[in-house]
């Protein structure tokens, strides 16, 4: 049922759909589009539910094959997948026939063979007690048994000859009980395997003491008298005491490694002039060295990082030709005021020069040529003034646009490193990012004494979508998701993908009755505003758990609680918004 809308609305909602999207108004269609917009399933008419249910119900749970038929066909009633439900039933009666086909009558042929042969150390009496707990261990499952009573016989049938790792694990597998001797052979090679496998191999980057290993394994396979045992337990003693000491130098250098990078860390800012385009990645490592190290959080950073660690280093590339081009404008510039100098003081020389010849002149006529010479010159340097003037202010100009260039460039530096906190394909907050804007609000909220609320929301049936319409218009319908969640919410509203296809919105300074109003306003925008695959209208519903941020809450306590909610919303039909 949708929260949102009673019955009647629903019809309305419907047959208003049916036009709009030009749909024939048949029964059929009514019925799918009913569905869809009330987020309900059709009660389908070719899946007899209820008698499929019974003979499920009916069929044995006795052995893991079995439980694993009745799990898989529950499954497939509950998706009224009458496909899975045939595939899986056609599949274990194969298995079934397959089991038929082992071949037992040469097996028995086998058994009653070595049954009736000598073998050197087996009495009658003891193959008589390893047969009977043979069966007794594996009647319900014909395939184990099988494979038992093979293994049984090959025992038998390679007598003391035969490979001590199978013997022991015949031995295991049938549960045979054993002698003293037989024990203490069982534990030399359960040692001897575990110092050759399971140590060995974890001593890969220390060759000397995986060769330890490997020695000390098969020393304790060839011990037969007290003195070697003797001699095997001082071995084992030093090989201990060396795995101590190389356990202790191991966990000295991890936390040697550790503290070097916290300190690499926390002081960033004094290492580098510029960190504003660090802080992002720097916030990721300081992320993993705060908390217990583990192979995912080790990758998901690599991951992150080098994304990050690409673009910026081509923003930088960019970054750097901006800069020389302003370099090579300014030092042009300066070769061209040295030759304005030359050309001012070759000027001062000329007029020095003039000066001399007018006191120097006797008549009208040198001083008109002298007077000439003046005014050539004077023409000339101010040509040459003019000219400087105009390249200065055209490199001015030059200067100026690579410097907001520039000034770009480092923003988006800036912003790539924030990238870390966005979610590449929606563009809202990642979890990261969403960690530090809850604990703002938390703070704010706290501070002027305001309500604050969280929504869960979770996309309804969208591995439907994706196997419907494939993986990137389950995409796109991420996209569009956020977008409408953007453009519905008010900007102090936060929107962060917190999984797959699930996000969390924060809502400061609103009450919970408000914050379940605005989920609902939401829903119904979606409802408006399809989500459009190709020409194909698609309509997204989300099923969402609201919950108010209460005294003693922490971010942990409050997603479980809105979780809780959301999943309530799921389970009573879906499509609609549950406060809790
Ligand atoms: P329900 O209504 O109960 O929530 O069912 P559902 O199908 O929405 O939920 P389910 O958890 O079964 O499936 C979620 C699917 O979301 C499975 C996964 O393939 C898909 N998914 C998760 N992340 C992405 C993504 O980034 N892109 C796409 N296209 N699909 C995603
Ligand atoms: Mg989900
Ligand atoms: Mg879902």
């Amino acid at each position: 049922m949708n929260a949102t809308a009673n019955p009647f609305e629903i019809a309305r909602d419907t047959l208003k759909q049916l036009a709009a999207r030009r749909i024939a108004p048949t029964p059929d269609n009514y019925q799918t589009l009913y569905h869809e917009i009330a987020g309900t399933k059709p009660a389908d008419a070719d899946f007899p539910e209820r008698h499929l249910r019974s003979l499920a119900a009916a069929l044995p749970r006795n052995s893991p094959d079995q439980l694993r038929l009745a799990r898989q066909l529950d499954d497939a009633i509950k998706q009224s997948n009458w496909e899975d439900y045939r595939k899986h039933l056609a599949e274990f009666i194969g298995t079934l026939i397959e089991q038929q086909k082992l071949g037992w009558a040469d097996l028995i042929t086998d058994l009653l063979r070595q049954w009736e042969a000598k073998h050197p150390g087996l009495t009658a009496a003891r193959k008589r007690e390893a047969l009977e707990h043979v069966l007794a261990g594996s009647s319900a499952n014909p395939e184990l048994l099988y494979g038992r009573l093979q293994n049984l016989l090959k025992s038998w049938g390679q007598g003391q000859g035969q490979d001590r790792t199978e013997t022991l694990q015949t031995e295991i597998q049938s549960d045979t009980p054993s002698t003293a001797a037989g024990q203490q052979a069982q534990l030399r090679e359960l040692l001897a395997f575990t110092l050759d496998t399971a140590i060995a191999s974890q001593l890969a980057e220390h060759p000397p003491l995986a060769s330890d290993a490997q020695h000390l394994a098969s020393d304790i396979r060839r011990v037969t008298t007290e003195s070697d045992l003797r001699e095997f337990h001082n071995h084992l003693k030093r090989f201990a005491f060396k795995l101590e000491l190389l356990a202790e130098d191991q966990a000295e250098l991890r936390h040697s490694l550790l503290g070097l990078l916290q300190l690499l860390v926390s002081n960033i800012h004094e290492l580098v002039v510029d960190d504003r385009w660090l802080h992002g990645q720097i916030e990721i490592v300081r992320d993993i060295i705060d908390k217990p190290l583990s192979q995912r959080s080790l990758d998901d950073a690599e991951r992150h990082l080098k994304e990050v660690l690409f673009k910026q280093s081509q923003l930088k590339t960019s970054l750097f030709e901006a800069r020389n081009a302003i370099k090579q404008m300014l030092a042009g510039f300066v070769d061209q005021l040295a030759d304005f100098a030359d050309a001012t003081s070759e000027y001062h020389d000329k007029i020095d020069a003039c000066a001399v010849k007018v006191s120097a002149a006797n008549d009208i006529g040198e001083l008109e040529e002298v007077l000439a010479e003046v005014m050539r010159e004077t023409r000339n340097i101010q040509f040459n003034a003019q000219r400087s003037h105009d390249e200065l202010r055209s490199t001015q100009e030059k200067a100026q646009k690579a410097e907001a260039r520039i000034r770009e460039l480092e923003k988006e530096l800036e912003e790539t490193s924030d990238l870390v906190r966005h979610d590449q394909l929606t563009g809202v907050l990642n979890r990261r990012g969403l960690e530090d804007m809850f604990n703002k609000e938390v703070a704010r909220a706290t501070r002027h004494d305001t309500a604050l609320c969280i929504a869960l929301l979770d996309i309804d049936n969208f591995k439907k979508l994706n196997d419907s319409m494939g993986h990137d218009a389950g995409d796109q319908a991420l996209i569009h998701l956020a977008k409408v969640c953007r453009d519905t919410l008010r900007p102090q509203d936060t929107v962060a993908r917190y999984g797959g296809e699930e996000f969390i919105i924060l809502l400061p300074e609103t009450l919970l009755d408000d914050a379940a109003h605005v989920l609902t306003r939401l829903q119904r925008e979606l409802t408006k505003r399809f989500f459009l695959h190709g020409n194909e209208k698609v309509l997204i519903t989300f099923s969402a758990g609201v919950t108010q941020m209460a005294d003693g809450d922490d971010q942990g306590s409050v997603v479980k609680r809105a979780d809780e909610a959301m999943y309530e919303a799921k389970q009573t039909g879906k499509n609609r918004v549950i406060s809790r």
